[in-house]
C-alpha cells in the first residue's frame, strides 16, 4: 500500500469518539521518503478546519526553524500522534491514543525516517514514555534501532521565551543528529542511549 493510500483510509476513520467533533481528520504531510519525521501531538483549531498540520502561529514557526536549518515541509514528513483534534484542544485520551496508534505506526512503516523528532511532552510519551521534556529534549535516543530526538512543542515556546531559546538551539543541532546517524556513528549503550558523540551531551 502507498502512503496516500493509508491515508485515505485515516480520512474515514471512526475508531474513537473523536470522529464525532472533528471537522477534517489530518493524517499528515510531506515527503513518503523523508529522512526526518516530525510528530506532534494532535490538531489544533486551524489544523481542524483546513485538514493540515501545522498551519496557524506554531506552523509558522515550525517553517521558520525548517529554513534555519535549510529545509522545507517538502523535505519532511509532519504528522501526529492522533489524528482528530480533541474538542477545546484538550490532552489526547489514552484510549484515544491507543485508538489512533495503528496509523501512526504504519505511516512510520512506510516512509521508514532515520530520525523522528517528538514534538512537546505527548508525542515524547508515545515512544519514550518516563521521560521528562524538560530534562530530556535535546537528547537523541534509540529504541529498537529507530532513534527519536524529542524537543519543545513551537506552539509551547510561542509563549515561553525560555523554551523559544532551547527549542532554537536543539533545533540547529537536528543536521549534526542525521550526520551520526547516517555515519552510522550512533551507537547503543546498556541504556539504549546513543552515544552522544559530538553533540557536546
Ligand atoms: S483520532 Fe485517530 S483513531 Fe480517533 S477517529 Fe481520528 S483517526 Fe480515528
Amino acid at each position: 500500500m502507498l502512503l496516500e493510500e493509508l491515508n485515505e483510509q485515516i480520512l474515514k476513520c471512526k475508531k474513537c469518539s473523536l470522529c464525532k467533533t472533528r471537522i477534517n481528520v489530518v493524517p499528515g504531510e510531506g515527503s513518503s521518503r523523508a529522512e526526518i519525521m516530525f510528530i506532534g501531538e494532535g490538531p489544533g483549531k486551524n489544523e481542524d478546519e483546513q485538514g493540515i498540520p501545522f498551519v496557524g502561529a506554531a506552523g509558522k514557526l515550525l517553517d521558520k526553524l525548517l529554513a534555519s536549518i535549510d529545509l522545507k515541509r517538502e523535505d519532511i514528513y509532519i504528522a501526529n500522534v492522533i489524528k482528530c483534534r480533541p474538542p477545546g484542544n484538550r490532552d489526547p485520551l489514552s484510549e484515544e491514543v491507543e485508538a489512533c496508534r495503528p496509523w501512526l505506526d504504519s505511516q512510520i512503516e512506510m516512509i521508514k525516517p532515520k530520525l523522528i523528532i517528538l514534538l512537546g511532552r505527548h508525542s515524547m510519551d508515545r515512544f519514550l514514555p518516563n521521560q521528562k521534556i524538560s530534562f530530556d529534549h535535546g537528547k537523541p535516543k534509540r529504541r529498537n534501532k529507530q532513534v527519536y530526538y524529542p524537543i519543545y512543542h513551537p506552539a509551547a515556546a510561542l509563549y515561553r521565551n525560555e523554551l523559544f531559546e532551547d527549542l532554537k538551539k536543539d533545533f540547529k543541532r537536528i543536521p549534526k543528529v542525521l550526520e551520526i546517524i547516517e555515519k552510522d556513528k550512533v551507537v547503543n549503550n546498556k541504556e539504549e542511549k546513543v552515544k552522544q558523540d559530538g553533540l557536546g551531551i
